[in-house]
């Protein structure tokens, strides 16, 4: 089966992951502290903090942003629901604002929202193609508003040569196992802000600091999110070879953008002039023709090889949001849930992989009308 996304685990990889379980130190050590300046030199953010996964970062994030009870967060339906979980989780209301063709949040739409209660914008990069990051800062800043964005799509985009990962108040990575990279588990937030960095370093481990021999202090409440030296060791190991990923992705990404420039049974994600996307995802948004037969279409494409996925029902209509928010329906995130599919495209996929992925499509497609 040819996967949406997948990892690809080298021998160098497995090298650098024996010596992390060789050593002395397990949990947090040396190796998540390099981890974490890496992350900072291939970004160039300030500070990276690392945690054993981009839930718990973004949890980590929300809480040192002051996110509390009742306050309003204006974020995107077409996310995993963790983006929007761990705002309940402190109380406040995520306020879902309408998408655009791309699958990203629409930034002309954001303003509206915007009121007395709003505290934060959570913006996510889909599929690793950047947000309209340089109108949301503006909006943000007119409205003192912090800026959280989830880019647990798009370690390795950028817009105007910057890689994300310093635009906003704190950016969010993810390096689960199918991920732009992987730790296995793991996730990181990057910030320019040395008050941030330093909460979030004692929110990830029980907000102990040391003091002197053996004298630490408990002084904020805090948790163990920490990132273990396996994860890390992996991490680093496997950020060496982000550029090489994306470039695989890329041309498989570009590859498929030739073959179905012309079609019509389904547009495409496009990728502005001035930005880079890390193609974490290769989503496809069927015509109109073809979406009361998506549940055929996605079947016959499982059954002919091509592990394709769905991203995502929006968050608001899971049942625990139902309950707690009622029926909610945003037009454009509603049609891009129903005519949306991600197909393979990986970096362990050769171009005849690649080849087979834009024939068996085209074709089932075809048959379908
Ligand atoms: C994967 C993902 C997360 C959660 O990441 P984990 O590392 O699995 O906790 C959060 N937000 C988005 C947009 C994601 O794709």
């Amino acid at each position: 089966m040819l996967s949406y996304s997948t990892q690809l685990i080298e021998d160098d990889d497995i090298v650098e992951v024996i010596k992390a379980l060789k050593s002395n130190l397990l949990a947090q050590g040396p190796r998540v502290a390099k981890f974490e300046e890496d992350l900072c030199v291939y970004t160039g953010a300030r500070y990276a903090i690392a945690f054993n996964s981009a839930t718990s970062a973004l949890f980590g994030a929300y809480s040192v942003a002051g996110i509390k009870k009742d306050d309003e967060i204006i974020t995107t339906p077409i996310s995993f629901v963790a983006t929007s979980n761990m705002f309940i989780t402190l109380g406040a209301k995520p306020i879902w604002c309408d998408i655009k063709t791309d699958g990203n949040i629409d930034e002309t739409k954001i303003e509206a929202l915007i009121t007395k209660k709003t505290k934060a914008i959570v913006p996510v990069d889909y599929a690793g193609k950047p947000v309209e990051i340089k109108t949301i800062q503006k909006i943000a800043k007119k409205h003192k508003l912090l800026l959280i964005q989830d880019s647990s799509h798009a370690l390795g985009s950028s817009v105007m040569g910057q890689k994300i990962g310093s635009f906003s108040d704190m950016t969010i990575f993810s390096f689960h196992a199918i991920k732009p990279i992987t730790t296995s588990e793991g996730g990181a937030v990057l910030t320019n802000n040395k008050e941030f960095a330093e909460a979030l370093r004692a929110f990830r481990s029980h907000g102990m600091v040391k003091k002197r021999l053996w004298d630490s202090d408990m002084t904020s409440l805090g948790y163990n999110l920490r990132m273990t030296e396996v994860a890390g060791a992996l991490g680093s190991s496997q950020l060496k070879k982000l550029d090489r990923f994306i470039q695989t992705r890329a041309k498989i990404a570009n590859y498929f953008n030739e073959r179905f420039e012309d079609t019509k049974l389904f547009s495409t994600q496009k990728i502005e002039q001035n930005s880079v996307s890390s193609r974490h995802l290769y989503p496809i948004m069927l015509a109109s023709e073809l979406l009361d037969k998506k549940e055929e279409i996605f079947a016959e494409l499982q059954k002919r090889g091509l592990g394709v996925q769905v991203h995502y029902k929006p968050i608001y209509k899971n049942s625990f949001y139902k309950e707690r928010f009622g029926e909610i329906s945003l037009p454009m995130a509603d049609n891009f849930y129903n005519s949306e599919i991600s197909i393979p495209c990986n970096q362990t996929m050769s171009m005849e992989d690649a080849k087979y992925v834009a024939d068996t499509l085209l074709e089932t497609l075809r048959n379908m009308l």
